[in-house]
């Protein structure tokens, strides 16, 4: 098999790019290392322009950023936040940390979204919050699930960690819910190793998360000359990411047109290149609704059962292609079946589409080339 001595082609490899390395070396020089420096301020900003939001808070991971939503929504012990199953871990843990109840719903077979028609009935009178992960960038249908949230009076939270960059019937998303968040982890768009921020739009929330980022003190307004001692006022946890990592930040932000450009190219080449072969074999690609552009985050296929899932894994492999599966529902898993609960109906979609899905390589510098060459990888294996 000759194709084996090809160039092997990692599952993600991270993306450095323009004045990275110069941002880094730049804030190491000027001493400014902590958190919340010129870098920080910069990459807020950019990011502000790219979602609308009102209020940027960098922080150290998507996974911090959804616990201090979990403490910006004062959750008590017992009360509940319907969560997709098929999703991500800290959708649900952020939450079982303050002592809420996990409530998992079932995805959409189209979109694996959480599945807004059985929203409503995993409401109880202790549900105060519906989180929704846009899987690959697409948009969960925030109209209908913004519509039950008002009926009940549930807060929306967006983890919006493969969302950048993408939109819902012309908003970006990260602005529908009440509070949003972002992962910047190496295996995202945009990434600086490891980050993430909150995005809020109601600015008493915003002035109470600047408090829970900084350890529950008011250290920022007192930075600001709004307190003249800042002292220990709230919850809180350290939440501050060291402005090193802002600066990498920032340079990607900077290439963020590039950046896009680049993953859409890939993601191009992938979609019109498998569409005969995974007609013909039974395969399905992603689905992408009216009214929702997505942001080239991932790329994966459904295959028809756990087997050929496997089996197309080692097909790829042998060929030098690392392809990788995705979420188990967690719904079943230990900490989940111990902490959370399962909505009416089941998860019976993310237990299914668990099995069956694969992802190919997509980061930035993969290149039309080099996504052409495992589509060809892909369209050599024959469903069995
Ligand atoms: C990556 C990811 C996270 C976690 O991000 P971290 O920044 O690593 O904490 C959370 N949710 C989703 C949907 C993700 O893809």
């Amino acid at each position: 098999m000759s194709a084996t001595s090809l160039t092997p082609v990692p599952f993600n490899r991270p993306y450095v790019t323009h004045n990275q390395l110069d941002y880094v070396t730049e804030a190491v020089r000027d001493g400014f290392t902590c958190g919340d420096g010129p870098f920080t301020r910069r990459a807020a900003r950019l990011l502000g322009e790219l979602t609308g939001a009102g209020h940027v808070l960098l922080t150290t991971s998507c996974t911090h950023a959804l616990e201090m939503s979990a403490m910006l929504l004062d959750l008590a012990p017992g009360d509940e936040v319907i969560t997709p199953s098929f999703a991500f871990v800290s959708s649900a843990s952020a939450y079982a940390t303050r002592g809420a109840v996990p409530v998992f719903a079932d995805s959409r077979p189209d979109t694996l979204n959480i599945d807004e028609r059985l929203v409503e009935a995993a409401v109880t009178e202790r549900t105060r919050a519906v989180v929704v992960v846009h899987y690959a960038g697409v948009a969960c249908a925030m109209d209908e699930i913004g519509r039950i949230a008002e009926r009940y009076g549930l807060a929306v939270v967006e983890d919006n960690a493969h969302g950048l960059g993408g939109f819902y019937r012309g908003g970006p998303l990260g602005s529908f819910g009440a509070m949003a968040t972002l992962s910047f982890h190496s295996t995202k768009n945009v990434q600086c190793g490891e980050g993430g921020a909150l995005l809020v739009g109601d600015p008493a929330l915003a002035e109470r998360a600047e408090i829970i980022r900084e350890k529950g003190t008011d250290r920022s307004r007192f930075f600001r000359g709004q307190v003249d001692k800042y002292r220990w006022v709230d919850i809180g946890s350290s939440y501050l990411p060291s402005d090193i990592l802002a600066a990498q930040l920032t340079a990607q932000l900077e290439s963020f047109g590039e950046i896009q450009a680049r993953r859409h190219a890939a993601w191009r080449v992938y979609h019109e290149g498998l569409a005969g072969w995974a007609a013909a074999q039974g395969v399905a690609r992603p689905a992408v609704p009216d009214g929702c552009a997505h942001p080239a985050h991932l790329y994966y296929l459904l295959l028809p059962d756990l087997a050929n899932r496997q089996a197309l894994i080692g097909h790829l492999a042998a060929r030098g292609v690392q392809a990788a599966f995705h979420y188990q529902p967690l719904h079943a898993a230990p900490a989940g079946l111990r902490y959370g609960r399962v909505a009416p109906g089941g998860c019976p979609v993310a237990e299914d589409v668990a099995d069956r899905l694969v992802r190919l390589p997509l980061f930035a510098d993969l290149g039309e080339a080099g996504a052409a060459r495992v589509a060809e990888a892909v369209t050599s294996y024959e469903v069995r």
